[in-house]
């Protein structure tokens, strides 16, 4: 894949980039890694700082970089900069509380003095220099999640960004650096895929992170597992939204149009499945529907847009295929199920409804990354547990219903690594945020999140 910004709304590619050759690859590594000699001496107080300052400059930046991602991978302008704002937020969250959250732990004399210790401290110390796999679905703030408590833990980044938004990731290293961070701190490298391996092999890189498909992360932990490297896999997601009787149906599906066509529908977290109870069905399928079809789609550019094209051409037409497999197989679509007419080159699809979805449809199983629900219809709570685990993923859920016996049952049996009741699934600084199955494993955000980049260090005082 070329490294190069190319329109979804025109297909035209505005700007190429050459890859970063080995050599200057090399340097970049040996930069983190003397960066992270110094950066780590360094107390949290400072790092706060750099963070804080990091987090207004973004503020200031928002609308030419939330053009830029709007340019680059096709998300609503004002989507773009609701990205860059929660962005600079989670910043000033972890330069807030990365102090607390990383502080040394004292266990108690009572659990520790047949150790034979006269004290014992419990430290959280920094791996070193971090490799970030990135995708293009929200191109800052995968990156900032990733950051902001990782360089506040005091690590050093490598960030290896999608190859289609590659100014957003110059923007990025560029916003560090006039925030005050050393030199090699957060480096953003130019390179393809295939250079990945050789990075993550170096002796000089000590960890990774990737947020991508199923297949990216496998690569990426094969090589990680070889070179006995902790990974952090947060990979693709089919997440149900069931819809039960008690349910507020109304707000049930309203919610659920911004839950599926939140980023033009390529979202890890956006609802997928919904699994509606026999009672409340037509009443959630009509009102849904209306939903997803009155979607204004268009120039994401423009601001009343609130679906844009899709990011890639391959995407579009792996969206195709699934949709055009389930109708081929008997699923009906309630509105959508084609390319919009009239929008030139772009790579837009319209917001689309399935029904009578079967487990022998690819859609059953595959994650759908653009603006497609599947809806299907269930006689009690056993089914539609049964249904919502029926996939490899398990990413996070939402369940509607005021039931506290259903409640329990769900946040019990639901297999995904969160169960959101009778709200959409978003995330956020202070919450643990990741997934079970195929969706990958560790934690990003919250203290399980900037933990996972430390060294848990027992310091035993005789
Ligand atoms: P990828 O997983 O291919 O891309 C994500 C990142 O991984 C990119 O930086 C990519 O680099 C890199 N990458 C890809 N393959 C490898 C590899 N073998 N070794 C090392 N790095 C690799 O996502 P796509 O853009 O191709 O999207 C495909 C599907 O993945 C989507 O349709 C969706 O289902 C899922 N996806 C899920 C996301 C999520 O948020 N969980 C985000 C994006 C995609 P490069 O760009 O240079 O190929």
């Amino acid at each position: 894949m070329p490294i190069a910004t190319v329109d979804p709304t025109t297909g035209e590619t505005r700007r190429t980039f050459e890859p970063l050759t080995a050599e200057e690859t090399d340097r970049r590594v040996a930069l983190a890694r003397r960066a992270f000699d110094e950066h780590r001496a360094t107390g949290f107080a400072h790092r706060a700082r750099l963070l804080e300052h990091a987090a207004d400059l973004l503020d200031e930046d928002r609308h030419s970089i939330a053009r830029t991602m709007t340019t680059e991978m096709g998300k609503p302008i004002t989507a773009a900069r609701a990205e860059a704002a929660k962005c600079a937020r989670a910043m000033r969250w972890y330069a807030a509380h990365a102090p607390a959250l990383l502080a040394d732990e004292h266990p108690s004399a009572a659990d520790t003095e047949d150790s034979g210790a006269a004290r014992i401290v419990v430290r959280y110390r920094p791996v070193g220099v971090v490799l970030a796999v990135m995708p293009w679905n929200f191109p800052l703030w995968q990156v900032v999640r990733f950051a902001a408590p990782a360089l506040m833990a005091g690590n050093t980044a490598l960030l290896k960004h999608a190859s289609n938004v590659p100014q957003t990731a110059l923007y990025l290293e560029e916003l560090f650096r006039r925030a005050g961070w050393p030199e090699g701190c957060f480096q953003s490298l130019l390179v393809g895929s295939g250079a990945v391996e050789a990075i993550l092999r170096d002796r000089r890189v000590a960890a990774a992170t990737l947020t991508g498909s199923e297949g990216a992360g496998r690569a990426v932990a094969a090589v990680a597992g070889d070179e006995v490297k902790k990974t952090v896999l947060e990979l693709g997601g089919s997440d149900p939204y069931l819809v039960m009787p008690s349910a507020d149906v109304r707000r049930a599906a309203d919610t659920a149009v911004t839950a599926r066509a939140q980023n033009n529908g390529q979202s890890c977290i956006a609802a997928k499945r919904f699994i509606v109870h026999t009672d409340v069905h037509d009443a959630f399928c009509e009102r849904f529907t209306e939903g997803m079809r009155a979607l204004t789609v268009g120039d994401p550019l423009n601001e009343a847009t609130q679906i844009g094209p899709l990011a890639t051409e391959q995407g579009r037409e792996d969206l195709e295929a699934l949709v055009d497999d389930a109708v081929r197989r008997g699923a009906t679509a309630l509105t959508g199920g084609r390319r919009p007419p009239g929008r030139g080159r772009g790579w837009f699809y319209e917001p689309t409804v399935l029904t009578g979805i079967r487990d022998t449809m690819r859609i059953h199983r595959e994650e759908t990354f653009g603006p497609v629900a599947a809806v299907y219809r269930v006689a009690d709570a056993d089914e539609a547990v049964a249904l919502a685990n029926d996939t490899p993923f398990g990413l996070s859920s939402s369940a509607w219903t005021r039931d506290e016996g259903e409640q329990e049952r769900f946040a019990r049996d639901i297999e995904a690594g969160g169960v959101f009741f009778n709200g959409m699934t978003a995330s956020h600084p202070a919450l643990p945020f990741g997934g079970v199955k195929r969706s990958g494993y560790g934690r990003e955000l919250s203290a399980h999140g900037i933990r996972e980049f430390c060294e848990v260090t027992t310091l035993w005082y005789g």
